[in-house]
């Protein structure tokens, strides 16, 4: 069961988790994100103090540590109502968040930042969550221990921001270490998001990755079910926000989910679809606030339904970098090259498209542009002639498996999407099937979504 950042965002709500963690009577495990806002908070505060003059890095970390302080005794107090068990969480709370305070300082003092110390401090917001719902768990008379990603046997590689899983690894530490808790009846309270190294190094799996510790804890104790809790009802046709329309989704596959997810809905996080996909675990999506809802379910076989595609997906500050010359057909390899260079950079390519030897067309995340120019002028001159970057775009998709085979699909989007007056700029469609990607105008975007939601869902 896993809670994400509003679940757990205060204490009220922890009483929630801990009513929901009790009617459920399987044997589980807790994995929880920090409380909303509060990595962000991390983040900020690490990359401001960088910046600070020396003399006002105590007050800032001070007032920092404070506020923090604060908010978590409020948590607790509300979650927590044994005395005992309150006043040893505070204490606890008080001791982790001297060491962040601590940590904080050096970052200040020595005006250096690294993707290292940078995961170590976002680590935070896990280990302090987990404190408080344990205390709650307890208080509650359920047996509960607070315990790290590495502590449970994720251990990662050493890419600090975006580490990843060592398989061959896990697949005996996780088992190790939860069992004997689990076989007491202890419920063990897992920090997401942060793993580490070999070395014992905090590592983080990337934003948003409590979703993903949450799927490979279930691979490897090969659970029934993978619960996300969120704060919304499961995965929707599309934006509600954008479309008042927009549906719930009762069931979906591993590979519409992850499609889905990777562009740009964003209740659960796709890296964690693979984990559960390899081991064939349902994933469940439900909302905290509202538990009596089915929420939506995945799993391996996809649902034939009438109108084919599920949902609508729109993606934002993103970016397309155009690369182009003659020589780039004469040049061996030079796509290799475009996609190791932007990988060794840690830039991740949303969509690619090629539509000739002599042209390239890549959609990055807008975060990541100055990075991915910088590095790919490196290049300039090795058959690339021209590194053109295009604006306001956004990129959408339409999935949905059983495009898989289904002629003319593909022609009636298109169709549509001409009928809204928009002009699309890049396309691209997974080996899968299963979505159909394009560029648009960011101006067209929303009359787009609302045409092709209109024509092919409700
Ligand atoms: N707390 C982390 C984040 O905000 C991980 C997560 O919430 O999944 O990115
Ligand atoms: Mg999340």
């Amino acid at each position: 069961m896993k809670f994400g950042g509003t679940s757990i965002g205060s204490g009220k709500n922890m009483v929630r988790i801990v009513r929901l963690v009790e009617e459920e009577p399987r044997q589980k495990v807790v994995v929880i994100s920090a409380m909303a806002g509060v990595t962000d908070k991390l983040d900020k505060t690490a990359n401001k103090v960088i910046n600070l003059p020396a003399s006002v890095v105590e007050e800032e970390v001070n007032r920092f540590y404070n506020d923090l302080l604060d908010q978590y005794k409020i948590a607790a107090e509300e979650a927590i109502s044994d005395k005992h068990i309150l006043k040893e969480t505070i204490e606890k709370v008080r001791e982790l968040l001297n060491e962040l305070r601590i940590t904080l300082l050096g970052v200040g003092y020595l005006e250096e930042l690294t993707p290292k110390s940078l995961d170590y401090v976002l680590s935070f917001g896990e280990r302090l969550s987990v404190l408080v719902l344990t205390g709650a768990l307890k208080s509650n008379g359920i047996p509960a221990t607070s315990l790290t990603g590495y502590e449970v046997g994720i251990i990662t590689n050493s890419m600090f921001g975006r580490a990843r899983p060592v398989h061959n690894l896990m697949n005996k530490t996780i088992k190790a270490r939860l069992d004997p808790l689990l076989s007491q009846g202890i419920i063990p309270v897992v920090t997401g998001f942060i793993a580490a190294d070999k070395n014992a190094r905090i590592t983080t799996l990337g934003r948003g990755g409590s979703d993903y510790t949450a799927s490979l804890l279930g691979r490897y104790l090969n659970v029934e079910e993978v619960q996300i809790w969120t704060d919304v009802d499961g995965i929707f046709t599309t934006d509600p926000k954008l479309v008042p329309d927009a549906r719930l989704i009762s069931e979906l596959s591993y590979v519409e989910a992850m499609d889905l997810a990777y562009f740009g809905a964003k209740v659960i996080h796709s890296n964690m679809i693979e984990p559960a996909m390899n081991a064939d675990i349902p994933v469940r999506v439900k909302n905290t606030f509202n538990p009596e809802n089915e929420g939506t379910l995945i799993v391996r076989e996809h649902k034939k339904i009438e109108g084919i595609i599920k949902a609508v997906t729109i993606m934002r500050e993103v970016r397309i970098i155009n690369l182009s010359g003659v020589g780039m057909a004469e040049t061996p390899n030079i796509a290799g090259r475009v996609f190791n260079l932007l990988g060794s950079h840690n830039i991740n390519i949303i969509m690619i498209s090629g539509s000739s030897e002599a042209n390239l067309s890549l959609v990055i995340s807008k975060k990541d542009l100055d990075k991915a120019i910088e590095s790919l002028t490196e290049l300039e001159g090795d058959g690339i002639r021209n590194i053109e970057v295009i604006e306001d775009i956004c990129i959408m998709t339409v999935v949905g498996a059983g495009m898989r085979g289904t002629r003319g699909i593909a022609a009636r989007v298109f169709s549509t999407i001409s009928q809204a007056d928009a002009n699309i700029i890049m396309i691209a469609q997974g080996s899968f099937e299963a979505n159909i990607a394009f560029v648009v105008e960011e101006n067209d975007a929303e009359r787009v979504l609302k045409a092709l939601h209109d024509k092919f869902i409700v």
